[in-house]
C-alpha cells in the first residue's frame, strides 16, 4: 500500500517536473521572440517620500504584454527562465538602456530617481560594469537620477567579490539598494561591509505589519537597523492607509505600493504625476 503509493508520488513528481521543464522550454522560445520582436516594455512605479508626500522617484518593472496590452507572463514566471537561459543578459541591457534613456528624459522635466532590478547573472557579467559606463558616458550627470537593485541573497552567492563589484558601482556615482531585505539570509556583519545606501523592506512584512504585532515589531527593527547603519529605507507593498500610517510612525523615508500607484507605464506615469500634482496628492499626504 505505502510502497505504491511512494511510487504515485515519484511518478507525480517527475511528471509535475517534466510539465515545469516544458513550461520553461516555452517560456525561453516566446522570450527569444519577444526580445526580437520589442515585446517587452518598462513600466514605473513611483515611491513617495513619507514626510511630505512628494514623489522623485520610482522603480522600473519589466512587462511582457500580449496585443490586447494584459501581460502574457509575469516576471516572477520570466525572469527566472532569462536567469537560467542566459537571455538575461541583453533582456537586462535592453533594460538599462531603456531605463537610462527614461531617466534621462525626466531629468529635463522633473527629476525622477529610476531604479532598476538586476539580476544574479546580469550582476556577475563581465559586461556589465563597462555597460554602465558607456551608459555613463551616453548621458553625462546621469548618476543622481539612478538607483541599481539587488537582492540580499545575490550579494551572499560571493560576498567578497560582490562588494567589489558594488563598490565599483558606488565609485561610478549611483546610488545601490538592497532589494526584499529580510527575505535573504545576510549576516548584520556583512551587512555593515556592503557599501548601500537603501534597504528595501520586502512587502511580505508590510502586508502584515497592521494586524501582527511581531511582523509591526520587525519592520521597525529593520527600519532602526538601516537608521543606525546610515541607510535610507523604502517599504514595498504599502496598499493601506493604515500600512502607511505605521510605517510613517517609524520613519520610513519612503513608501511603494498600490496605495500610491500601480505600475505605469511611460505614458501613463506622466499622467499620474500630473494629476498627482493637481491637487489628489492631499488624500494620500501624511498625517
Ligand atoms: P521587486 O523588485 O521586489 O518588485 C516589486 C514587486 O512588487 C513588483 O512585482 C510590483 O509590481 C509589486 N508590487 C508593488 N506594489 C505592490 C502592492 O502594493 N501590492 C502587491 N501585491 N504587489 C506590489 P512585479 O512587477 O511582478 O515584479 C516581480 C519581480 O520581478 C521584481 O520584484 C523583481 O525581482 C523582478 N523584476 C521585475 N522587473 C525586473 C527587471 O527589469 N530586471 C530584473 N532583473 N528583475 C525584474
Ligand atoms: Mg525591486
Ligand atoms: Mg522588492
Ligand atoms: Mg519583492
Amino acid at each position: 500500500e505505502s510502497r505504491r503509493e511512494e511510487g504515485n508520488s515519484v511518478h507525480f513528481y517527475n511528471s509535475q517536473l517534466q510539465g515545469i521543464h516544458a513550461q520553461h522550454l516555452k517560456i525561453e522560445t516566446e522570450l527569444r521572440q519577444a526580445i526580437n520582436n520589442n515585446e517587452l516594455e518598462l513600466f514605473y512605479q513611483p515611491k513617495m517620500d513619507s514626510h511630505n508626500g512628494e514623489i522623485h522617484s520610482c522603480e522600473s518593472l519589466l512587462r511582457w504584454l500580449n496585443d490586447e496590452g494584459r501581460p502574457r507572463y509575469s516576471p516572477v514566471e520570466f525572469i527566472p527562465v532569462a536567469e537560467q537561459s542566459g537571455l538575461i543578459i541583453p533582456l537586462g541591457e535592453w533594460v538599462l538602456e531603456t531605463a537610462f534613456a527614461q531617466a534621462n528624459h525626466w531629468r529635463q522635466h522633473q527629476p525622477m530617481v529610476t531604479a532598476i532590478n538586476l539580476s544574479q547573472r546580469q550582476f556577475q557579467h563581465h559586461d556589465f560594469l563597462p555597460l554602465l559606463q558607456r551608459l555613463k558616458d551616453k548621458y553625462p550627470g546621469i548618476e543622481p537620477f539612478i538607483e541599481l537593485e539587488i537582492t540580499e541573497s545575490l550579494l551572499m552567492q560571493d560576498v567578497s567579490c560582490s562588494i567589489s563589484t558594488m563598490q565599483a558601482i558606488k565609485d561610478m556615482g549611483f546610488a545601490l539598494s538592497i532589494d526584499d531585505f529580510g527575505t535573504g539570509y545576510s549576516s548584520l556583519s556583512y551587512l555593515k561591509e556592503f557599501p548601500i545606501d537603501k534597504l528595501k523592506i520586502d512587502r511580505s512584512f508590510v502586508m502584515d505589519m497592521t494586524n501582527n504585532k511581531e511582523d509591526q515589531m520587525l519592520v521597525e527593527t529593520i527600519i532602526q537597523l538601516a537608521h543606525s547603519l546610515g541607510l535610507a529605507t523604502v517599504a514595498e507593498g504599502v496598499e493601506t492607509q493604515d500600512q502607511l500610517q505605521a510605517l510613517q510612525s517609524i520613519h520610513c523615508a519612503e513608501i511603494q505600493g498600490y496605495l500610491i500607484s500601480r505600475p505605469l507605464s511611460a505614458q501613463d506615469y506622466a499622467e499620474f504625476m500630473a494629476s498627482y500634482y493637481q491637487g489628489q496628492q492631499s488624500q494620500l499626504k501624511p498625517v
